[in-house]
C-alpha cells in the first residue's frame, strides 16, 4: 500500500499532514528516507519508521458496505464472489471479515471490521443490537401479522422468536414493510414469515441499532465508519 495512506491510517494525520511529515526526511522503510507519499511498503515484510519509532501496523478498521444481492458475506468462498472480493487491496490488506451474516440474495447494511470485539459486542444475543430490515412479501401483510410478530411466532424448528416491530408500508398482493428484530437466527425474517404463511420476495437491512445505510453509499460501495457512528454503535 501507499506509505501516505498506511501513515494517514496510523493517525499520523490527513495525507496533507501526512505529505508535510514525509517532506521532513522522518519517515524510512527499511532505514531508507522516503519523501514519495506514492511510495508503496508492503507493511507485512517491511519496517517502517517515523522519527526513529517503529510503526505499528494492523490499527482496527471499521466499514459500512451497502451489500448488493449475489455476493456471499465471507470471508472466503470456493464457487462466488465474497463481500471481501469487492474491497480495495489496500482494505483487504486489514484483513476485515462481516459483522454476522446477510443471505447472498439479502441487500443493504454490512459491517466489516478486523475488531472481533466489536464484531462480538454487536452479535452478542444478551444485547438485543436491533436490526431493521426492509422486505417485499408476497401476499397480503395483516394487522394480524403485526400482532403475530409482537408476540413472537413459532418458527419450524419450533424456536419462538422475541417480540418484532413490524410495520405495514404498502398492502396489496406484494406488501411492503418495515421489520425490526433483535435477534439475528439464521434466514430469520425469511422464515418468520413463512411462519405466518408468506414468502419475502426482497430483502434489505436498513438500519443496525442507531447507525442507518448511508443512503449515498451505492450497492456494492462501502466507506469507513465516521467516528461519531461508531460510538453510537458500542
Ligand atoms: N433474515 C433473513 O432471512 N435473511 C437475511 O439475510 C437477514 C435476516
Amino acid at each position: 500500500m501507499r506509505i501516505d495512506k498506511l501513515l494517514a491510517n496510523m493517525g499520523y494525520g490527513s495525507r496533507k499532514d501526512v505529505k508535510k511529515l514525509l517532506k521532513t526526511g522522518s519517515v524510512r522503510i527499511d532505514g531508507e528516507i522516503v519523501k514519495d507519499g506514492k511510495v508503496h511498503v508492503n507493511p507485512d515484510r517491511q519496517e517502517v519508521t517515523v522519527a526513529g519509532d517503529v510503526v505499528e501496523y494492523k490499527p482496527f478498521i471499521y466499514f459500512m458496505m451497502n451489500k448488493p444481492k449475489g455476493v456471499i458475506s465471507a470471508t472466503e468462498d470456493g464457487q462466488h464472489k465474497t463481500v471481501i472480493d469487492l474491497l480495495q487491496p489496500d482494505d483487504v490488506f486489514y484483513d476485515p471479515f462481516p459483522v454476522g451474516r446477510l443471505d447472498k440474495d439479502t441487500e443493504g447494511l454490512l459491517l466489516l471490521t478486523n475488531d472481533g470485539q466489536f464484531s462480538h459486542a454487536l452479535m452478542s444475543p444478551k444485547r438485543h443490537v436491533e436490526k431493521t430490515y426492509l422486505a417485499e412479501v408476497e401476499g397480503e401483510v395483516t394487522e394480524a401479522d403485526v400482532g403475530c410478530f409482537h408476540k413472537g411466532v413459532e418458527l419450524e424448528d419450533g424456536y419462538v422468536t422475541k417480540p418484532a416491530h413490524l410495520v405495514i408500508l404498502e398492502r396489496g398482493n406484494l406488501s411492503k414493510v418495515a421489520l425490526t428484530i433483535t435477534e439475528g437466527k439464521y434466514h430469520q425474517v425469511k422464515r418468520m414469515f413463512a411462519a405466518v404463511g408468506k414468502r419475502v420476495t426482497a430483502l434489505e437491512r436498513i438500519a443496525i441499532g442507531p447507525l442507518k445505510l448511508d443512503q449515498q453509499l451505492k450497492r456494492g460501495a462501502y466507506r469507513e465508519l465516521t467516528e461519531a457512528e461508531y460510538d453510537q454503535l458500542i
